[in-house]
């Protein structure tokens, strides 16, 4: 007794039974033992626009088909010979059931189910899932965004303290026992408070957004600038000697010599800062090597600001 068969002798149930094989949402394909497309439900032609074919078709004649109308299957490989053969190898290794996520050119998601019995016939029957997974792929943006968005500072775009501050102690860790260099700035605009009180605290924030535009120039892709305080900034240079780091902070200190920041109503705002630049060294944390760069820091603002002031190894 075979229900299904029991289930086909009965009209009314053959007619529900192929039914649910046509509905919008569900992909049926049925290939016979030498790959021929049997018998495809209308998602099925529709997604591979097979409807004014007439000659029968392979598995492969279908993906190919679908390549050259550019609609089927979406084959992000340079090579399609190479997905069919691939492909190809999966579906008919051995009898038995394969599931799998697909995506079509036209966006859509489906889940496929594919059958393959022992006599050699192949069924497929993907149930379409582009809600879900494009529920699934709005979350990950989202949290994407949301990592970036505790990452960075508002006001700058900058790295913003707590990340900064990681990054450190992660190439502290990652640098320090492998003895390749690593150098640390701390950068603190200079007068800060008057171009406030001068220019409002807008132009403020505008002298902020200039100074992240110029330092995130001035920097490589493996060097991190952070902005760690109202007006304060950390500069981590991995790979970098502390000769080669302050000369990078020596040309970012050289650009701004030839900038003004413009606020409407206001006279051009010209600025500056002052850095203290060290390396890190095997006995440092984060914490000693901050300290290290602010004593640096401390010197430059001392000695008349709009300077860098270096610290080698060996300098307390
Ligand atoms: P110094 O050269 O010694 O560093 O002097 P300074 O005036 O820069 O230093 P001070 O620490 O006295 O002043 C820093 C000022 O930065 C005070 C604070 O109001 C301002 N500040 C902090 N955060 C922000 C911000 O997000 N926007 C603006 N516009 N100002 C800020
Ligand atoms: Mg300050
Ligand atoms: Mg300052």
């Amino acid at each position: 007794m075979n229900p299904i068969l029991d289930l086909a002798a009965n009209p009314a149930g053959l007619q529900a039974l192929l039914g649910a094989l046509d509905g919008p949402h569900l992909l049926v394909g049925i290939y016979d033992p030498s790959d021929r497309l049997e018998f495809a439900n209308a998602t099925f032609r529709q997604a591979f626009q097979l409807d004014d074919t007439t000659h029968p078709m392979t598995f492969a004649d279908v993906i190919l088909h679908g390549v050259l109308r550019r609609c089927g299957t979406r084959i992000d490989r340079s090579d399609v010979q190479d997905f069919i053969a691939d492909t190809q190898a999966r579906r008919r290794a051995k009898p038995g059931q394969r599931t799998f996520a697909t995506d079509l050119v036209d966006g859509r998601w489906f889940w496929m189910n594919e059958t393959l019995l022992e006599n050699g016939w192949l069924t497929v029957i993907g149930t379409e899932i582009s809600a879900l997974r494009h529920g699934e792929q709005a979350l990950i943006a989202a949290r994407d965004r949301a990592l970036h968005e505790a990452r960075t500072d508002a006001l700058t775009g900058l790295a913003n303290r707590r990340h900064s501050l990681s990054y450190l102690e992660l190439t502290i860790s990652a640098f320090v026992p492998a003895a390749v260099p690593l150098a640390v700035a701390l950068i603190d605009l200079d007068h800060f408070k008057l171009i406030n009180d001068t220019h409002g605290h807008a132009a403020g924030d505008a002298v902020l957004r200039d100074f992240a535009d110029v330092s995130r120039a001035a920097m490589r892709q493996s060097d991190l600038v952070g902005r760690i305080g109202g007006e304060e900034f950390l500069l981590v240079f991995p790979g970098t000697s502390v000769d080669d780091a302050a000369a990078a902070v020596e040309r970012m200190r050289d650009s701004l010599a030839e900038r003004s920041v413009f606020i409407q109503g206001h006279a051009p705002i010209v600025y500056s800062f002052s850095s203290g630049v060290c390396g890190v060294e095997p006995t440092d944390d984060v914490n000693t090597a901050l300290a290290r760069a602010d004593r640096a820091l401390y010197a430059a603002k001392r000695t008349g600001r709009n300077r860098v002031v270096s610290r080698h190894a060996g300098h307390v």
